[in-house]
């Protein structure tokens, strides 16, 4: 019998039944779309084009029609999708109004999150995809973070981490990527600890990881201030939400 390396299209079956909670009890969709178009951005393939595994594309094929393959239009995309592992494809989905709660992809449920790797091979924690956090809104609102998303990101991707070496080894390099990165900014990174609770990785220490308050994850860009969120807003042309997004 062959061995096959990888998830399956039924492992994703399995990923989807142990991985619903949702990130926050906030729809924080709410709180970038005025922002982009009235749309999140994490829904946008001009913000961030969803790749899947081919096997979990299998999967939703069976189950709805939300998904098909992403065409690509321009040589931007062409670009950025080059070195895109041949086991993976990029996907785009209906919209967000046409969203399907139970047949989102992996990458939207685990969104801004990835699982953070220390170099001695430890996954720790959930930390942000940085490069979104002036569009993102959670990534500047990490307490709202419930712990049976924590929990579930964690099973979920211990499940994934254990048929697939390779996806492994892409966080891993995420996670390399992310220290040199910050310490080059001089700037700590974020973590919520996979029991819970804040941590930071030091900057420029080996990748030291201390405890923190969520008062020293600095809120980025837009989300600075209730000010420079609604100026924001007003040069993006959207509409203004009539409470506070800033918890
Ligand atoms: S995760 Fe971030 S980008 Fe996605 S909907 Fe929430 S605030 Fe917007
Ligand atoms: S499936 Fe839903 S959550 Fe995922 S990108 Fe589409 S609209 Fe967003």
């Amino acid at each position: 019998m062959p061995k096959f390396e990888g998830m399956q299209p039924q492992d994703y079956g399995v990923l989807y039944d142990r991985f619903k909670a949702s990130v926050s009890r906030y729809d924080c969709g709410k709180y970038c779309a005025p922002l982009n178009n009235g749309e999140p951005v994490c829904c946008t393939t001009s913000h961030a084009i969803p790749i899947m595994d081919k096997t979990e594309f299998k999967l939703l094929e069976t189950r709805s029609d939300l998904w098909h393959k992403f065409k690509i239009t321009n040589a931007a995309d062409r670009d950025l999708l080059s070195d895109m592992h041949k086991s993976c494809m990029a996907a785009e989905c209906k919209g967000p109004a046409h969203c399907e709660r139970d047949n989102r992809s992996f990458a939207c449920r685990a969104f801004p999150f990835y699982p953070y790797i220390t170099k001695e091979d430890k996954v720790v924690g959930l930390a942000t995809y940085w490069t979104f956090e002036d569009r993102c809104w959670l990534m500047s609102n990490m307490q709202v973070v419930e712990a049976d998303f924590i929990k579930e990101f964690i099973i979920a991707y211990e499940m994934v981490f254990e048929k697939d070496s390779y996806e492994r080894k892409v966080m891993r390099e995420q996670s390399a990527n992310h220290r040199r990165r910050f310490s080059r900014l001089n700037r700590i990174i974020p973590l919520i600890g996979r029991e819970g609770g804040f941590f930071k990785v030091m900057p420029n220490s080996h990748g030291e990881i201390r405890p923190a308050r969520i008062e020293e994850f600095k809120k980025q860009g837009p989300f600075g201030s209730e000010r420079a969120y609604q100026k924001a807003i007003k040069e993006a042309g959207g509409t203004a939400i009539e409470r506070s997004p800033l918890v």
